[in-house]
């Protein structure tokens, strides 16, 4: 799959939906049903099936957190995102989550937080995975060495940068624009691919979110230990394929 594919939501002829190309994902434009005038087919972002069950994460992140964080939190952005097309009246064909997100103004609060919610969040399902994996490998290994000096160097740049966050907020790693990989943290839901609005753009490749939802009720104000917990449970392999080519 190309690399760039990782979080477009493909639009579709059939249903209007926007899914992303996962596999097991319905191929709306594979279906019979009638296409219909882009004006008047409605016009939905969909969170994808998480993957994993909601306890799987455990004991690094809770099955309770994982549950309100998926059906409530991030399922709240997708649908106010969607209202916040509607009202927008922009033109949608051939949009992608990836493609509107540097589009966004910064007063520009509805596409903004909910925007980057959704994407922020389906990027944090897919880079998490049950037990975890080891440690980065091949090229990622190699860049994360050269860049920061170590993986354990890289680990305690990223989290420290998580854990001074302050309020609500995410710390990433991201390829900037000089194409180099970077340690970065934004407010609220804002993403590295809003570059009308971050002072340091790139492709998100890991994120961390430090909202209080996203570890409150198993660490309370240990937000370190939540940020120790989830390092535990990172999918190198997806981290790597969220690098572009
Ligand atoms: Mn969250």
């Amino acid at each position: 799959m190309k690399k760039r594919t990782f979080i477009k939501l493909a639009g579709t002829a059939g249903a209007g939906l926007l899914l992303a190309p996962l596999a097991g994902c319905r191929n709306e434009e594979s279906n019979d049903s009638p296409k219909t005038d882009s004006a008047t087919r409605p016009f939905l972002f969909a969170q994808e099936p998480l993957g994993y069950g909601f306890d799987a994460l455990e004991p690094a992140i809770d099955a309770m957190t994982m549950e309100i964080h998926y059906s409530k939190h991030h399922a709240g952005y997708v649908n106010k995102l969607n209202k916040a097309m509607h009202a927008s009246g922009m033109a949608t064909d051939g949009l992608t989550l990836e493609s509107l997100l540097p589009t966004i103004a910064a007063d520009q609060t509805a596409l903004r937080n909910n925007g980057g919610g959704h994407y922020n969040h389906t990027l944090y399902w897919r880079t998490l995975k049950p037990g975890g994996s080891a440690a980065p490998e091949g090229a990622l290994l190699k860049e994360l060495v050269d860049t920061f000096g170590s993986v354990e160097a890289f680990q305690t740049a990223f989290s420290q940068a998580a854990a001074k966050r302050f309020g609500s907020g995410w710390a990433w790693l991201i390829r900037n624009a000089e194409g180099k990989l970077e340690v970065t943290s934004t407010p609220n839901q804002d993403n590295p691919l809003m570059t009308k609005i971050v002072e340091q753009s790139g492709q998100p490749l890991l994120g961390v979110d430090v909202w209080e939802h996203a570890y409150y009720l198993n660490y309370q104000n240990r937000r370190k230990d939540y940020i120790a917990g989830f390092m535990q449970r990172v999918n190198w392999d997806a981290v790597a394929a969220n690098d572009r080519a």
